[in-house]
This record gives structure tokens, sequence and C-alpha cells, in this order.
């Protein structure tokens, strides 16, 4: 067999994320697309003598990253527009822009370019709110990454569609055309409260449910969101999702920098899940999302970069990083998110969200092998105490060193394997000469 169907995978630490925690001299059989065995290194090498044997030594092996939010084509929006707060960002200058440029050609591109930076930084599987969510699909599948689309719900026009009706429609359409892929889910991305009314709300759940479509949606991103809501409405937007039957474990509620006792018992309710995004939340001052309580809650909360143009980057170990930091600056206590909880929360908490923990987001014989392996042949890591410790506050991404998705390796020596990178460069650059063109 050749060593993309069978391999025996012999690193220094399995990080299993599973119960028995962090084990070393461990080695993890893949055949196919599926973990087979994980045993101490001995004794693999005797029972697979024959397997092609992937020897990292001095490596971490680990569940790759399962990234909850993001806008993956506005990659090609990366470093447009900084240093501004979010409505007058969004409004006078994502908005505008996605205006004049959005198409399926700019999503394909845009999208292959963030594929590009997430493989190479750890991450298997990504979940992204954008338009055109069948062409984010179709380079996720080329590309082999795995994927949650959601297309996007909007009561106004935009380059995808004429309103809600349209919008809803093309996704059920995308769904179609994608319910057979081992990689691919479609869902349903109504934007934000303040720009989609309950009658599109309450026919996104009802698809929804007879589709067995996963919904996300952008919620409390900033306290104006909630103060406005209340001023017009009278209720808190977590409220009026509630009442209008939106909610439920389907549903990732992203940002959520407010969120009070009310809030709290909204989501734990209906087990919704709240994906964090702190470095897109800093960039913006948009807030901060109290995880510590809502893990206290009971509400899984998982991680997410969001787009490139708020972040700038789609690295899961930064993000990982500075939401360790965060949560004890937030919480001014240096104990809340210790390190593991950080690492599952960019894994594990990830798969629960998008509802997959039964195939990824551990290390687990019968799971999908979407598997990264961390390099410690590195000054910035060494010496070593604790390599759960360095993964979240002393690894960068340039050490990521192996990549499979279901199986497939997809990095290898920290290079890109189906990827002609000097061409995408070129790709990206001319779509910035066009759109700094037009500016
Ligand atoms: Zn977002």
């Amino acid at each position: 067999m050749s060593g993309e169907q069978i391999s025996l995978i012999t690193p220094k630490w399995v990080l299993t994320l599973e119960s028995d925690g962090l084990l070393e001299g461990h080695s993890l059989l893949i055949e196919q697309n599926i973990i087979k065995d994980i045993l101490p290194t001995p004794d693999a090498r005797q029972k697979y003598s024959s397997v092609h044997e992937v020897e990292l030594p001095n490596q971490l092996l680990m569940p790759g990253f399962v990234n909850c939010h993001g806008h993956a084509a506005m990659n090609l929006f990366k470093g447009l527009a900084d240093d501004l707060p979010l409505m007058t960002w969004l409004e006078e200058h994502i908005w505008p822009a996605e205006g004049q440029w959005v198409s399926e050609e700019f999503v394909r591109d845009g999208t292959k370019l963030a594929i590009a930076e997430m493989l190479r930084s750890g991450t298997t599987c990504f979940s992204d709110m954008y338009f055109f969510p069948e062409q984010a699909a179709e380079m996720a599948a080329e590309y082999g990454i795995r994927a949650t689309l959601f297309g996007p719900v909007m009561d106004f026009p935009t380059p995808y569609g004429s309103g809600p009706d349209e919008y809803i429609e093309k996704i059920i359409k995308a769904h179609d055309q994608f319910k057979h892929h081992s990689l691919i889910d479609i869902g349903f991305g109504p934007h934000a409260p303040y720009t989609v009314s309950d009658a599109p709300l309450k026919q996104v759940r009802a698809m929804a449910d007879q589709l067995s479509m996963p919904i996300q949606i952008h919620l409390h991103e900033t306290e104006f969101e909630v103060l406005d809501a209340i001023e017009k409405t009278g209720k808190r937007p977590s409220e009026r999702l509630g009442e209008v039957g939106l909610l439920g474990d389907d549903v990732q509620l992203v940002h959520v920098t407010q969120a009070n006792e009310i809030d709290m018992a909204i989501f734990k309710e209906h087990n919704a899940h709240v994906i964090h995004c702190p470095e897109s939340n800093l960039k913006l001052a948009s807030g901060f999302c109290p995880i510590e309580e809502l893990q206290k809650a009971g509400i899984n909360v998982a991680l997410g970069t969001d787009g490139s143009a708020s972040n700038n980057d789609l690295d899961m170990l930064s993000e990982m990083h500075t939401a360790a930091l965060l949560a004890k600056a937030v919480s001014k206590n240096a104990s809340a998110l210790p390190a593991l909880e950080a690492v599952k929360m960019a894994t594990i908490n990830g798969a629960k969200a998008l509802g997959k923990e039964n195939e990824i987001g551990s290390l687990k014989v019968g799971k999908q092998a979407d598997i990264i392996s961390i390099d410690f042949n590195d000054v910035s890591c060494t010496p070593v105490y604790d390599p759960v410790s360095h993964l979240v506050y002393s690894c960068s991404r340039s050490q990521v060193d192996h990549v499979w998705v279901a199986g497939k390796l997809q990095v290898q020596n920290k290079q890109l394997r189906h990827f002609n990178v000097q061409q995408l460069l070129e790709l990206a650059q001319d779509w910035a000469n066009k759109i700094q063109a037009s500016n």
C-alpha cells in the first residue's frame, strides 16, 4: 500500500484530548481516512513493521484546529481598512468594497488563499459565513479541507441575492449540491439580529429543521448592538432570537461580548454554542466575551479567527494564545482558561459546536484522521517542562510541521503539498491591485 493509505506516525508526544491526556512515546496508525490504532511506539513498530512510518522526533501530534468562525474570501481585503470601530469599518469600508467586488470568482480566489493559510497553520476544519458558499465549498473540496459553509441571509440585497427569499433558496441549493460530500456541510448564516427581521429568521429555523442544517449568527458583538435593540424593541437580541424560535443546539452564536444572566439562561436553555473571536473583538474594540462565566454556566465555547479583514490572520495557535491571556485579564484571574482548556476550545469544543464531535476534535480510534504535528525543535520551545504550556504560550504557526485531513497529507515538513504558492501569491496581489486602483 502507498504511504497515503496507511501510515504509522511516530512523534514524541500525542495529545489526544481524550481522558488519556498527553502520551509520550506513543504512535498513531492511520488507515485511509480513519485513526486505526494508538499504542506505545515499540509495540507499534513490531505490530505494523511493514507499514510506512512517518518519524516525527521531538514533535507533538494533536487533533487539527477547528476554526469555528470566519469569512474566508475576505482574505482579499486583508489590511484594506484597519484601526476603525466596527460600524465605521463595516458601513464605510467593508460593505462598499463587498458591493463592488464580491463575485463567484472573488469568493473562489479569496477562499483558496484562506485555505492555504489555514492548512499551513494547522487548521483542518473551518466554518465560514460568506456569499456564494457553493464556491467556497468547491474550493474546500478541491483542496481537501473539512468545512461548514454558512450562506448569508440578510434583509437587503447584495451581489449574492435580492433578499431573504433568494438567499435561503440559494443556500438550500448549495446544500443539495454537497449533501453527500464527506468533507462539506452547508448551513444558514443569518448575518446578525440587526440585519435580519423575524420572518426570515423563522423561515431559516423551519428549513434548518427540515434539512438538518446548522445555523450560525453574529450575536451581541458590541454593547451598542444590545442597547440599540433594547431602545428599538424593548428586548435584548438574545431574547428576540429565543422568542422567534431560532435557537437550538445546532446554533452557533458568534462573538457574544455581552452576556448577562438573562442571556446565559437563554443560551443554556437551548444548548446553543458560543464562538469566541478574541483577536477580532480586540482589533475592532468590540468588547470582551466573558468566557469564564459562560463555561461556568455550562455553555460550550469554541474559538474562531473571524475574517482576515478584522484580525488580520487565520492563525489558530495565536488565537488560542490570545484567548488564554485575555480570559485572565477579563476575569482578573490568572487561573482562568488554563492552557489545556484553551487547546480544547480550539479543537474538541469547535467539533461540538459544529455537531462533529463524533468525527473530529480529538485523537481516538475510529475518528477521522484530522491530525497535525508541531515541531518542538525550535529555540522558542526549548527547554520543555510541559508541552501543552508551550503549545499555548510559546509556539507559533511556523512550527506546524505535518497536517492530515481525513488521512490525506496536506502539509509535509512545513510545506503545502497541493498548492502552487507562487501562483497563489500573484493571484492575491492581482486582486489587491484592482481593488486599490478603484478605491
Ligand atoms: Zn464574523
